[in-house]
Formats: C-alpha cells, sequence, structure tokens
C-alpha cells in the first residue's frame, strides 16, 4: 500500500468547516485538570512484562497545552484532548488523590486508617501497577486494604491484578466491593455479541490509528485505550441498595445504586467524612453515549437522568467535592451542584426532544438531523458531545422506545448493501458515471454525500481502487470535521481500512477472554447455542445431561428443531449421556484454551454413556473471524 495516500491535509471545505466551530474559551477546565498536581509517571511509557508499549502520552505530546489546533482536527475536540492529556498524580482534596492520564479511566486513592481504598483499578495491570508505583513513591508506602469497582466495565476494573492478588483478597487483606450483579453484567457484556463488539470497538477507539494531527488524538473519556488484557477478581461485598453503608478501614462510605445507567450495574457514593462524592462514569467531562458505536444493549436515558437528580437529593447539599471515572473533579458545593444539573438535564433533554419529535412523526435520521444542541449545553466542555454524539444519541432514544425501523414500509425489507450497491450503480451508468458523480460532489464538500455513493460502488465492486481511495478520501474529511473523538476515530479508522485493508487480528475470542472464565454455566451454554451451525443439525433431538462438580450444579443441554435450549437443576431421562466434570473446564473448552478430548484424556471429564450427541453439538460450532470487512463485503 502506498504511504503517500495516507493522511491526506485538510480541504478548504474542512478547513472552512473547523474554523467556523464555537470554541470554548473559559480556562477553568485547565486548571480543574491540573489542579492539586504532584508529579507525572517517570518516563510517560508504560510497558508490559516483555516490554511491549501498553500507552505512550509522550505519543500525544502534540497535544501541549497552547499549541493551536491544526485544520485536521475539529478546534472544540483539539481542547478536549489537550485537556485529556494532562497527565500524572493529582490530590483532589486531602487524603484523595487519582492518577489520571496513563489510561483511558482514572483510577482514585483514598486514605484510610491503614492504607489505601482504590477506586476502579484501570484497563490493564500494568497502568494500574505502575498508578500505584507513583503514588508509592510520592507518598510512601501503603497497603490497598479495599478496592470499589464502580461499575461492570473493563476500564474500570480489568487491571485489578496490578495493585492486589487474588491471595489478597482470600487472606481478607483487602476486600472488594461493587454493585450487585456485577459479575453477570460484566461478564455479560462480552458473552453474545463479544466477537463483533470487540471488532467494531477497534472504529470507537481508534487503537489501530497513529497518534497524530492528522490520526488519532483523543478517544473522548480520556486520551487512549491502553493495550494489553483485563483481568478480574470476583467481588466480596455486593452493595444491593440505595443508602447502603460501609465503614472500611476507618472510612465511611454510603452508596446510590444506578443499575440501568451508564452500566447495567453501576453505582455512585459519597464519603461524608470528606465532603467527597463519586459520581462513577454516570457524570463526565463529555456528554457520554446513550448507546456506544461499538454497539450495546441501548440505556436508559431517562434513569440516567434521575440518578443524578437522586445523587443531587442525596447528597448535594453536603458535598464540597465531586470526582468521577474519567476526566477531572469540581471544587466547592456551589460548582459539582451546576455541574450536575447541568448532567442531568443534558440526558433528560435528549431524551424528551428526541421522543417530542419522534411523537409528531418524525424519522431517527430527521430528529438527528434537526435537534440543535441548545446555548446552555454548548456553553460547558461537560455537555458536549466529544464521546457521544447527539446525532448517535437521538437515534438510540428512538431505537429504546420504537426500535431500528422507522415505520415506512420502503424501509421494511431493503437489499443488503451489496445487492443495492450493484443496483445504484447501474441506475447511477455504470462506475465511472457514479464516480465522476462522487468526485464533483467531494469538489463542493458534500463529504455525507460522497459517503452515500461510494458506499453504494464499494459494496458493488470492493476491487474499485479509484472508488475505494476516493471513499477513503471522503472518510478522512469527514474525520477531520467531528467533535466526537468516536466519530473521528470511527471515520479515519474506515479510512485507513479502505486503503490498507482490515487488520490481521489475533484468533480467539480476543477482547475479554479472561474475564470469560467468570462465565455461570447458563452464560457459557448461551454463548455456546450463539455458535451453533444450524444447518449442520437437521434432523437431531438430543439431551445431554450434565454434572458440574465444583458447583454442585446440574443441567440439561438439549437440541431441538435445530437450536440449543438449556434447563437448571435437572437431569432428563432421555438423554444418551452425562457428563461430569468442574465448570471452570467446561469454560476453557468454549474459549478454547482446551479441547474435551484433550480433557478426557487427562481425566478431568467423565462420559457416562454414548458421546455421540455431545459430538453432534459441540462438533458442529462455529468460530468467528475477529478482523471481519465493515467498510467493504
Ligand atoms: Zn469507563
Amino acid at each position: 500500500m502506498a504511504d503517500t495516500q495516507l493522511h491526506k491535509p485538510a480541504t478548504a471545505h474542512t478547513a472552512a468547516c473547523n474554523s467556523s466551530v464555537s470554541v470554548i474559551q473559559d480556562q477553568a477546565d485547565f486548571e480543574r485538570a491540573s489542579r492539586g498536581f504532584i508529579a507525572s509517571h517517570p518516563t510517560g511509557h508504560i510497558v508490559d512484562e516483555h516490554g511491549r508499549t501498553v500507552v505512550n502520552v509522550n505519543n500525544y505530546n502534540f497535544l501541549t497545552p497552547g499549541a493551536p489546533a491544526p485544520d485536521t482536527v475539529n478546534p472544540s475536540l483539539w481542547r478536549h484532548a489537550q485537556l485529556n492529556h494532562i497527565h500524572g498524580l493529582f490530590e483532589v482534596r486531602p487524603d484523595v488523590y487519582q492518577v489520571r492520564g496513563y489510561d483511558i479511566s482514572n483510577i482514585t486513592f483514598i486514605k484510610s486508617n491503614t492504607g489505601w481504598i482504590v477506586i476502579d483499578p484501570l484497563t490493564t495491570a500494568q497502568t494500574a501497577r505502575d498508578s500505584y508505583e507513583l503514588i508509592t513513591a510520592q507518598l510512601g508506602h501503603r497497603p490497598i486494604v479495599a478496592v470499589i469497582y464502580t461499575h461492570s466495565h473493563t476500564d474500570h476494573f480489568g487491571g485489578v491484578l496490578g495493585v492486589i492478588s487474588e491471595e489478597d483478597v482470600t487472606s481478607g487483606r483487602c476486600i472488594v466491593v461493587a454493585p450487585e450483579h456485577f459479575m453477570h453484567e460484566t461478564v455479560g457484556e462480552n458473552v453474545i455479541a463479544g466477537p463483533a463488539m470487540g471488532r467494531r470497538a477497534i472504529y470507537q477507539f481508534g487503537p489501530m490509528l497513529p497518534a497524530g494531527p492528522t490520526g488519532h488524538v483523543d478517544a473522548g473519556l480520556g486520551t487512549s485505550v491502553p493495550v494489553g488484557p483485563p483481568g478480574l477478581i470476583a467481588p466480596t461485598h455486593d452493595i444491593t441498595y440505595t443508602g447502603e453503608e460501609m465503614v472500611i478501614d476507618g472510612v465511611r462510605v454510603i452508596f446510590q445504586l444506578t443499575p440501568e445507567s451508564e452500566a447495567p450495574a453501576e453505582m455512585n457514593f459519597y464519603f461524608p467524612d470528606l465532603g467527597a462524592l463519586c459520581m462513577a462514569e454516570n457524570c463526565n467531562h463529555t456528554m457520554h453515549n446513550l448507546i456506544p458505536i461499538r454497539g450495546a444493549l441501548v440505556r436508559n436515558a431517562m434513569n440516567w437522568s434521575k440518578y443524578i437528580n437522586e445523587a443531587m437529593e442525596l447528597f448535594g447539599a453536603q458535598a464540597d467535592v465531586l470526582f468521577t471515572s474519567h476526566h477531572w473533579p469540581r471544587w466547592g458545593n456551589e460548582d459539582l451542584n451546576d455541574f450536575l444539573t447541568k448532567q442531568r438535564d443534558l440526558y433528560k433533554w435528549m431524551h424528551d426532544q428526541t421522543m417530542r419529535w419522534a411523537n409528531h412523526g418524525l424519522v431517527a435520521t430527521e430528529i438527528a438531523e434537526s435537534l440543535q444542541l441548545p446555548e446552555e449545553f454548548l456553553a460547558n466542555e461537560h455537555t458536549r458531545g466529544f464521546y457521544g454524539d447527539l446525532v448517535h444519541n437521538a437515534k438510540a432514544v428512538y431505537q429504546r422506545y420504537l426500535s431500528w425501523y422507522d415505520g415506512n414500509p420502503a424501509n421494511l425489507k431493503k437489499y443488503p448493501p451489496v445487492e443495492a450497491g450493484k443496483r445504484y450503480v447501474e441506475l447511477a451508468g455504470g462506475a465511472d458515471a457514479l464516480l465522476s458523480k462522487a468526485q464533483a460532489a467531494f469538489n463542493d464538500g458534500d463529504y455525507r454525500w460522497v459517503a452515500e455513493l461510494l458506499n453504494h460502488l464499494v459494496f458493488a465492486d470492493p476491487s474499485n481502487d479509484a472508488a475505494r481511495q476516493l471513499q477513503a478520501d471522503t472518510f478522512e474529511q469527514l474525520g477531520y470535521q467531528c467533535e466526537s473523538a468516536t466519530f473521528r476515530n470511527a471515520y479515519l479508522n474506515g479510512a485507513q481500512e479502505l486503503r490498507s485493508g482490515p487488520p490481521k487480528l489475533m484468533g480467539g475470542p480476543g477482547r475479554g477472554k479472561g474475564l470469560l472464565r467468570a462465565m455461570s454455566v447458563e452464560q457459557v451454554f448461551d454463548a455456546v447455542a450463539i455458535r451453533l451451525k444450524s444447518e449442520e443439525v437437521g434432523g437431531h433431538k438430543l439431551f445431554v445431561n450434565w454434572t458440574f462438580t465444583d458447583i454442585n450444579e446440574r443441567w440439561v443441554l438439549g437440541l431441538s428443531n435445530r437450536t440449543l435450549f438449556h434447563v437448571k437443576d435437572k437431569h432428563d431421562e432421555r438423554a444418551t449421556v452425562t457428563v461430569t466434570l468442574p465448570r471452570t473446564t467446561l469454560v476453557a473448552v468454549v474459549t478454547q484454551e482446551t479441547t474435551f478430548m484433550d480433557e478426557i484424556q487427562a481425566g478431568n471429564i467423565t462420559l457416562d454413556g454414548d458421546p455421540a450427541a455431545l459430538l453432534t453439538i459441540f462438533g458442529n460450532l462455529d468460530t468467528f473471524t475477529p478482523g471481519f470487512h465493515i467498510v467493504e463485503p
């Protein structure tokens, strides 16, 4: 692939578009992001035990505060990226410290009688370990007596093994506190849609893009996602109701459960003796996603807003500092209540106004096009869309209530991309005619239209190099114009893949493989079921009994009408085989760390009966390709 094709300059249209963006001039967020600075990481380059780069903040030194925005970056995003690039150990208030900027999320240390309470140990062990070493070097060694997971997303627990060990927990030296259903939700997000979500997350976060003014500048919630596998230690204490209190090594904490908000299992909490309120990821210095572009279940914007309001009612009168799991804190009771009020209103405004126009009959694309973020929200860093985007969030609200379908039967059974593409190319008078129309629209700066036109041609004929290159140039200009880092990353990643092809990714479940060890039997069977090659198993009606020796559970796994089903707490007398094994062995088999045959030979699995039914099911499971095509067929 010719490198000369990569990273074109901004066109005059893009430069004009970016120069017209209103950028917040207030320096208060720069002061907040720098306030209480103690020290930075000795090198800013964090490596794993093999010397591979996990994160290197030096790659983003082009974002030095004061550097003017280049015309290849939306100037509002440029400002946000500069804020996210401020990194180091910071004192939030006496006894409360954060390490920020070395991971997409923050790690918070609360001084307790004898050690530290850690909130959210980052994404990978290396970033968490280096953060612990940074605070230890500056403030002296203190043992970690508790870890609190604010919610069930990987960037808030995946680095736990960098600060504590399983043995710290089993010995009782350290407790682990999380909202109820944490384990189920943590694993759940990776079970059914894991492979597709992992692939799409590359578009959202942009880890394959080189850092720089024509490439990766930010990820919205932080600079970038560190590279490394997540770990997990199960909670020892579940928080089950709002108002629940704990005293952890002398530190009082009052919890507020916020299920089905930013994450399915999440909680805010307040330290009454410190006047410090942790808003988890329910509040941020950006508009968040009501659905991330990697894909997820749609979030409940109305509940989200109501939880912020509840936090204000519970803690707003007393708190004098507020911190979160991403970005920088807010200081002072008046300021933090103003922040909470605007965050509360932002999510409710998107919800209410989307549904107002939906009930007038506008479809999602029309609502997304017509809604304009009001000046009250445009005036603040924290209510603008650097991670979420109003265009996407309006569609998320619509989808939650009304589905992807807009109600117009013209869209009920549309041709898929290749079939539609062939017909559109023919309608345009052939590939060359379509290309010349697309080039004319490109010259006019109508990049959204070019993207739609050329998508038909690329899907009709992915070998048309002129179409691929012009589409890549188009995505690139669209990316340069985006205020949302996730939109920018998606466009630039699409451009990169049109020019160079999709990345060669390692096989296997990839994202969250380590987490899958915590799967329940039900989650394992659910994950197996979506891999069944239904076309290969016609005519079979099968029952397999299972006994899991380590958790003392009995299950039936059956095949009926080319579909798997499972039932807990029973064995079926029609079963032709009974399988006896530990749950952990089943998980190792389905995550492809081992095979049934190897485990049977090793004596870890006992079969009683005819194994044919087992072979029919497990011999007809599909495997997923992690680098599947997205911007081409
Ligand atoms: Zn997060």
